[in-house]
């Protein structure tokens, strides 16, 4: 039996190692990225539809990798959530996404996507206030996005944490809604200040008219709820008007801007007629 064993172990073995090489080398070169500041934040504004006001921007982490160039969050924040580095990068990205806001001509929210790892450890709350104490950015102006997984572990010290962060006058934002299994029920257990439509229903808006009535059902869903309703990811001017006529109160999206750097979008919030 034990023979067997070593024999199908070593028929795995080649392959096995090639990804746990490659795993390997994305976690040294993610530490080595943090301290080397290889990181950066993009953001990408919000719009108000009544009144077209911008009101707030997401930072949108980026890695500037020395050899391998921009590389996505998709591509290294996984692995940095399974071995628990998304704690100090996470620290890192709200205490720039702090700072950065300080530094804009107007009194826009910075909104932080804040993963389930980070959750679970001992210290947001007290790392959060440490951000804005250090930055002197107001509670009120930060917003956090979460997404179900925080909640999927949900436990009376989860919810005690979003509890926290309210308190302190941060606001709470549901991101990714309607792609997991249980996104109403969520709405029920916490009061979240703002939902974030997932980008997948904004573009069935164009290919069926279901989609339109699956946007309309959740901007009914928020407007009786209190809450913000943000559709993500609109592209084209005829999803903004549709989305306009279903009650969603704000958009994000390329149609609106791409993300940009820090200091893109200090330009363009400077300049005289931003959009
Ligand atoms: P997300 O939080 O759902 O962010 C929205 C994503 O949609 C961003 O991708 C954004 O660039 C993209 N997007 C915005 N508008 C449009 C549009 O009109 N069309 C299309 N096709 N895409 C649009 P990005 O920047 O690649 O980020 C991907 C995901 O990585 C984020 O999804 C978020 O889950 C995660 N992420 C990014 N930054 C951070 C961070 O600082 N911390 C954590 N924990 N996760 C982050
Ligand atoms: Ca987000
Ligand atoms: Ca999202
Ligand atoms: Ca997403």
């Amino acid at each position: 039996a034990k023979l067997d064993g070593r024999a199908t172990y070593r028929f795995f073995e080649p392959e096995m190692d090639a990804r746990m090489q490659a795993r390997r080398r994305l976690e040294l070169d993610m530490r080595q990225g943090l301290a080397r500041r290889e990181f950066q934040l993009h953001y990408q504004p919000q719009l108000q539809l009544e009144g077209n006001r911008l009101v707030g921007c997401e930072a949108l982490i980026r890695w500037n990798h020395p050899e391998r160039g921009m590389i996505s969050p998709l591509d290294f924040i996984p692995l940095a959530e399974e071995i628990g580095l998304i704690v100090p990068i996470g620290e890192w990205v709200m205490r720039q996404a702090c700072r950065d806001a300080m530094t804009w001509p107007t009194p826009l929210t910075v909104a932080v996507n804040v993963s389930p790892a980070q959750f679970k450890s001992e210290r947001l709350v007290e790392m959060v206030m440490s951000a804005l104490a250090a930055s002197g950015l107001p509670a009120t102006r930060l917003e956090v996005e979460i997404t179900e997984g925080v909640l999927l572990q949900e436990n009376a010290k989860t919810l005690q944490t979003l509890h926290r962060l309210r308190e302190l006058g941060v606001r709470v934002s549901m991101d990714d809604f309607g792609t997991g299994y249980s996104s109403l029920s969520y709405l029920r257990s916490f009061p979240f200040d703002k939902i974030k439509i997932d980008r997948s229903f904004v573009s069935d808006l164009s290919a069926n008219r279901d989609g339109v009535a699956i946007i309309r059902a959740i901007a009914g869903l928020g407007k009786s709820l209190g809450m913000t309703t943000v559709a993500e990811g609109v592209e084209t001017h005829d999803q903004m008007e549709r989305i306009r006529t279903e009650g969603c109160t704000d958009v994000q999206g390329y149609l609106i801007s791409r993300p940009v750097s820090a200091t893109e979008l200090l330009a363009f919030l400077s300049s005289e007629h931003p959009p």
